[in-house]
């Protein structure tokens, strides 16, 4: 990472953060660093490190933080959070960057994409009438080739805001 400057830093941002699912403890940390050893992605990929994207959030550095690419490394493993000895919600924390980086529009374009498919079909992978016929043909029921409910829970406003 290259120097931290603090002028640029949003004070703000810890606050923000502290006070919605997945941010709550994050004040807690006391840098042992189980979360970076414990990571599976941060062994292959020194760029990712969930310490150090905690350090800069509470430093403020919110623009540094959601416009990153490394937050979207994150494979929501647990491995951490089932380890930090002071209880950080570490992958819930990360899911929570990464909502808020959807929201402000700073998404890859690979996870909006899947997150249209979601809102349009119900389903990662998309199901149709030829797949029926195969789930049919050893007794399993036909199901329903979209999903209205997904289109109330990932709202238009959202995929707005993302795209
Ligand atoms: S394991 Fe917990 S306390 Fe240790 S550095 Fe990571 S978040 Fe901080
Ligand atoms: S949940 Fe994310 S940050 Fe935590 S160990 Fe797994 S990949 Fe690393």
């Amino acid at each position: 990472m290259n120097r931290i400057d603090l002028d640029q830093a949003d004070p703000q941002f810890k606050k923000e953060l502290v006070q919605q699912p997945g941010g709550e403890k994050i004040m807690a940390c006391f840098t042992c660093r189980t979360c970076t050893a414990s990571c599976p992605i941060n062994a292959v990929n020194a760029k990712f490190n969930p310490l150090q994207i905690i350090r800069m959030a509470l430093y403020g550095l919110k623009k540094e933080v959601l416009e990153s690419d490394f937050i979207w490394l994150c494979s929501s493993c647990y491995a951490c959070q089932e380890r930090c000895p002071q209880g950080v919600s570490i992958t819930d924390f990360m899911t929570l960057l990464k909502n808020m980086a959807l929201k402000e529009g700073h998404a890859p374009q690979g996870v909006r994409a899947q997150r249209d498919i979601i809102r349009n079909e119900g389903r990662i992978y998309p199901l149709d009438d030829f797949d029926n016929k195969k789930r049919n043909k050893i007794d399993l029921p036909s199901l329903p080739t979209s999903c209205e409910v997904a289109k109330v829970l990932i709202s238009d406003e959202e995929a707005e805001e993302s795209v």
